[in-house]
């Protein structure tokens, strides 16, 4: 849980308010999205109040997020540098949060927690596939096992049901690789 991140939004003097925390792996694995080994992500934030019931935030992070090679499977360190700005309004009883530029959250709620919101911000920035960018930075090793047991052909319903019963060769491989 990142605390400074929670805005108390009922008792916000008017203003700009400026709140810098230090997020790592724990702080996006509450969900099932996309696996992060490891974070090291530094976040600012600037809230300001402009009226009783609107806000405005500015979101700023920066650092490197290491998640799995979709290729290799080893450690990829993707940067993180990324600004997400958003109007926050109070009103009505129901949070909506389908629009990308205001967001309204109850007028009743005492406290904001910007937190799944900066999760978001650092998650969408990053490509939607992560590999290492020349096939040769990849673990060699798993990649030949992979290769040697590459699927011709698109496997029927039958082949699949039997595969998920059975050990997949491929990670047998593997586990034999390991145990080398
Ligand atoms: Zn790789």
């Amino acid at each position: 849980m990142v605390n400074a991140l929670k805005l108390k939004i009922k008792t916000l003097p008017f203003g700009t308010h400026t709140v810098e925390c230090h997020v790592d792996e724990s702080f996006f694995n509450t969900e099932e999205q996309i696996e992060v080994r490891r974070a090291d992500v530094n976040v600012t934030l600037e809230v300001t109040r402009k009226s009783e019931d609107t806000f405005h935030l500015e979101i700023s992070c920066s650092g490197t997020v290491t998640v799995p090679c979709d290729r290799c499977l080893d450690d990829l360190d993707l940067p993180v540098d990324v600004d997400y700005s958003l109007n926050v309004e109070q009103m009505g009883t129901e949070l909506d949060d389908t629009n990308d530029e205001l967001l309204i959250v109850p007028s009743d709620w005492r406290e904001l927690d910007a937190a799944p919101i900066v999760r978001d911000t650092v998650l969408l920035s990053l490509p939607m596939t992560h590999c290492h960018e020349n096939e040769d930075d990849c673990n060699a090793a798993v990649l030949g096992v992979l290769e040697s047991h590459r699927v011709e052909a698109v496997p029927d319903v039958d082949d699949q049901q039997s595969e998920t019963t059975g050990t997949d060769p491929r990670w047998e491989a593997l586990k034999k690789l390991k145990e080398q």
